[in-house]
């Protein structure tokens, strides 16, 4: 077993570090002053664009698709560590054009898109002229579970006929979201799994209306955000349907392969982030005339945070190297592990900065307040960790089919 990176992945790492550290870093801190500062903040800075134009003409864009064709060929083995580093930053993610929930729908209209489809949607996304929002989970049915969704996607002719209320549709407040992905209810008679299906849908379509914006522990995440939407008779031609009718389930099991562990690599480089600001603050502040490093159990913290995150990590390599070598359904329970795993770690470490950096640490002027609520929404975001349990526990049970008494 080998644990060095590829030379190709190596290279990249060095590329994105580099421009992270000479590009983002610098800018990133009155970026965000900026952005806050401002009374309308659903809007691109002009250096967000800037930014973009330089990754692009770096090479370093659309780093996630692993082939030749839409990205630069990296496998998701070596795109983990670059997403790595992207997690340290707010900003990175969508600097090399890499951010959620576009890279997921991406891969939907990459892997299911009709050539229609791919040229109004795929090819204005993947070279960041618009953005994107995914719109399955709603407020009125328990959403972990897929097969629950009410909100309707109905075929009429030529036209398909969407109706009902979504929630939680992250970066629905983008000024450049152009178009969503909504799942509904097609053949309530159809069996469990193939009642729903996928249907593409302009954001200026009529009978779309946006009825608010959704806080994450009192904030937006401007200018992405998270909305509710209400679906009034909203009416899209049939050739707006992913796939075909019935196929939203297995669309939605397909999407959340890579774009699950893209979030959980995003994470493990937010604990590093956390642990870094842990480390420098713990040494440069004094109390009790000791670095706060020297006093209680702080070490004993720091040592527990590198073990956890060493750990999370090869699990995320592994859960990648597994995509690659047996596709996404073959990974399924490391996906599902890992899903559990980094967040809860990501959080446990941010949370133990924030307690080293005092009342400051809670405060706007570190990223940990902002860093902790991330990682806690994606213990609830992808399916929350009691679903994913679930499911480790009965791949794993499989093994013991024939001890299984009856229910
Ligand atoms: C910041 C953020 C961004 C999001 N972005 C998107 C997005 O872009 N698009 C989108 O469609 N959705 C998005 N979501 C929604 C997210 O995917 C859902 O919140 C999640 O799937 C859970 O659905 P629910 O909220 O309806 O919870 P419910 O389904 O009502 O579940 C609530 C709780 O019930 C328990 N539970 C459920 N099932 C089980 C089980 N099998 N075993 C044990 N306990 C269980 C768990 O404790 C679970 O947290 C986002 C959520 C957040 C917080």
């Amino acid at each position: 077993m080998d644990f060095q990176h590829s030379a190709k992945a190596q290279d990249y790492i060095q590329r994105v570090r580099a421009f992270i550290r000479d590009e983002i870093e610098p800018i990133e801190e009155d970026y965000l002053r900026e952005l806050h500062s401002r009374e309308n903040k659903w809007v691109v800075l002009p250096i967000i664009e800037e930014l973009k134009a330089k990754a692009k003409a770096a090479g370093l864009w659309n780093l996630f698709f692993p082939n030749e064709e839409h990205g630069v060929g990296l496998s998701n083995l070596e795109y983990a560590p670059l997403a790595e580093l992207t997690g340290r930053s707010f900003i990175a993610p969508e600097v090399f054009n890499c951010n959620a929930p576009d890279t997921g729908n991406m891969e939907v209209l990459e892997k299911y898109g009709t050539p229609e489809q791919q040229e109004q949607w795929l090819k204005p996304l993947m070279a960041g002229e618009i953005r994107s929002a995914f719109c399955m989970t709603e407020p009125g049915v328990a959403s972990s579970d897929a097969t629950n969704m009410q909100a309707t996607a109905m075929v009429e002719g030529d036209e398909i006929v969407l109706n009902g209320r979504k929630w939680w549709s992250t970066g629905i407040g983008h000024p450049n979201c152009k178009v969503g992905i909504f799942m509904g209810l097609t053949n309530p008679d159809a069996p469990r799994h193939q009642q729903h299906s996928m249907v593409l849908f302009p954001m200026d379509a009529p009978g779309v209306t946006i009825e608010r914006m959704l806080p994450v522990f009192g904030h937006y995440d401007e200018p992405y955000g998270h909305g509710e939407i209400r679906f009034d008779n909203v009416r899209v031609p049939a050739g707006n349907m992913i796939a075909g009718p019935g196929r939203g389930f297995e669309i939605a099991q397909g999407r959340l392969g890579p774009g699950r562990i893209h979030h959980c690599m995003r994470l493990i480089g937010m604990a590093e982030k956390a642990l870094e600001l842990m480390c420098i603050r713990a040494s440069e502040r004094t109390a009790f005339r000791k670095p706060l490093v020297n006093l209680g159990g702080n070490r004993d913290i720091i040592a527990n945070a590198r073990m956890n995150i060493e750990q999370a990590r090869l699990l995320v390599l592994k859960a990648a190297w597994m995509i690659d070598k047996v596709g996404a359904a073959g990974a399924m329970s490391e996906i599902s592990q890992i899903k559990v795993i980094a967040p809860n770690m990501a959080q446990e470490i941010i949370d133990a900065a924030m307690q080293i950096h005092g009342g400051g640490g809670l405060s706007d002027d570190f990223p940990l307040a902002a860093m902790f609520a991330g990682a806690r929404a994606l213990r609830l975001a992808d399916g929350p960790d009691e679903v994913h349990r679930g499911l480790i526990a009965k791949i794993e049970m499989i093994k013991y089919k024939a001890h299984m008494a009856h229910d």
